[in-house]
Formats: structure tokens, C-alpha cells, sequence
């Protein structure tokens, strides 16, 4: 399947992109994952974004691009890819059109998973990160802690809040979120592609996908 995943920092799309990839082998494309591990990794990228990140102001729409058009190319795409975090701009959307047609590659459908404001906050809040740059596994330590406190179950990593969870960088981050990405929402609604799904609960949007994609 070939998806985009529209919704606010902490709608899910990490989880539901998880949860997608383990249906037919497609591969999850998060821009915040790669950008993180190149901060971690200090390349020249990295560099260039990580100013941007900790105010939880988006990277210029230009290096997310160069990222993309690389990252569309390698085979592993070829299945099918879950984009969790990109395009957050009309215009990486228009950039990501041209780039899909050069390509000759086109979408199944673009899932907008709505969740009300007071959860996202809660979660955020709650939301803890695995620090090595090549798990980034997520936790939260209300409803999912890891099983030793502070320790990441899978890789035996610490496990901090981001800096860019502070309250903050969060409230900051929602509205960029209303002001450059919400307009998405009505630019995919006219291409004929948009799924809006209201649920709080990932496998209940996974469902509604497999529904939709007939699967
Ligand atoms: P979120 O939980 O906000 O969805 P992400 O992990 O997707 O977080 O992104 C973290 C940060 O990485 C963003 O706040 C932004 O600075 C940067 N970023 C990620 N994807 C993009 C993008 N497509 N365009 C611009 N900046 C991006
Ligand atoms: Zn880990």
C-alpha cells in the first residue's frame, strides 16, 4: 500500500504505520525518525535541522525534499510506504505530486486520524523516546512504560522525554500543526484521496484503513 498519514504530533501515525507495515511488508517513512538519527549521527543534515527541531519548528521544506526524493528511490519502497510525518506544507505536498508523477508511482490514499486535542496533549506530555537513533522506540509512562523504568525493552537504551516534548515546544508544535499542515486536510480532499478516521484507538483506525483498501 502506498499511504500518506495526516494528523496532529501525537494523533498515532507512528503506531498505525507500525501496525500497517506488519499487514503486507510496506515500509514506514518517518522525516522526524530520519532527521533525529541525523541530528544523533551529526551530519551535515543533522546539523542544518537541529536548531529547528528543538523550538518544534519545521526544517525547511527544501532539505526535507532532497530527503524524500532520495528516500522514495531505494527498493524497499517498491512494496509500498507509509509516509508518518510528511508532507506537513502545501508545499512539500505539490513538491511530493511532481516527484510521485516523475516516479510514475501513485497513492491508494491519504488517512487523516483526527483525535480530539485533550488526548493528544496527554500524550505528548506522557510520551517517552528511546535515545539510540536506530530504535527510537516509544513508551509512555502512563499507559505503556518500559519494563524497567527509564530503560528501553528492546535495545537497552535510555529512555528520555524529548526536548521537544516540553510543554512548550509541544503547544508550539500544535500550532504549526493547525497553521501549515491542517490546510492538507482540504488539499487532498479535492485530489479525491482523503480517509478522515475519528478514533482514539490505533487498531480501530488500522481497521478502517483495511476496510477502505478492501483488505
Ligand atoms: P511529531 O510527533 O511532531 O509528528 P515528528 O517526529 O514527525 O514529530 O517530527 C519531529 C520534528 O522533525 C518536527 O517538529 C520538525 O521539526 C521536523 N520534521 C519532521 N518531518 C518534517 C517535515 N515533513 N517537514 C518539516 N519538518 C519536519
Ligand atoms: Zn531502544
Amino acid at each position: 500500500m502506498k499511504l500518506i498519514l495526516l494528523g496532529a504530533p501525537g494523533a498515532g501515525k507512528g503506531t498505525v504505520a507500525k501496525l500497517l507495515t506488519a499487514l503486507d511488508g510496506s515500509v514506514q517513512i518517518s522525516t522526524g525518525d530520519i532527521l533525529r538519527g541525523a541530528v544523533q549521527a551529526g551530519t551535515e543534515l543533522g546539523k542544518e535541522a537541529e536548531g529547528y527541531m528543538k523550538r518544534g519548528d519545521l526544517v525547511p521544506d527544501s532539505l526535507i525534499m532532497g530527503i524524500m526524493e532520495k528516500r522514495l528511490q531505494e527498493p524497499d519502497c517498491a512494496k509500498g510506504f507509509l509516509l508518518d510525518g510528511f508532507p506537513r506544507t502545501i508545499p512539500q505536498a505539490e513538491a511530493l505530486k511532481e516527484l510521485l508523477a516523475k516516479l510514475g508511482i501513485s497513492l491508494d490514499l491519504v488517512v487523516n486520524i483526527a483525535v480530539p486535542r485533550e488526548v493528544i496533549l496527554d500524550r505528548l506530555t506522557t510520551r517517552r523516546t528511546c535515545e539510540n537513533p536506530k530504535c527510537q522506540a516509544i513508551y509512555n509512562v502512563k499507559s505503556s512504560p518500559p519494563k524497567k523504568e527509564g530503560i528501553c525493552d528492546k535495545c537497552g537504551a535510555k529512555v528520555v522525554q524529548r526536548e521537544d516534548e516540553t510543554e512548550e515546544a509541544i503547544s508550539h508544535r500544535l500550532a504549526t500543526y493547525n497553521e501549515k499542515t491542517a490546510p492538507l486536510i482540504g488539499f487532498y480532499e479535492k485530489e479525491g484521496l482523503l480517509y478522515t478516521v475519528e478514533a482514539v484507538d490505533s487498531d480501530t483506525v488500522v481497521n478502517g484503513i483495511k476496510g477502505k483498501l478492501g483488505l
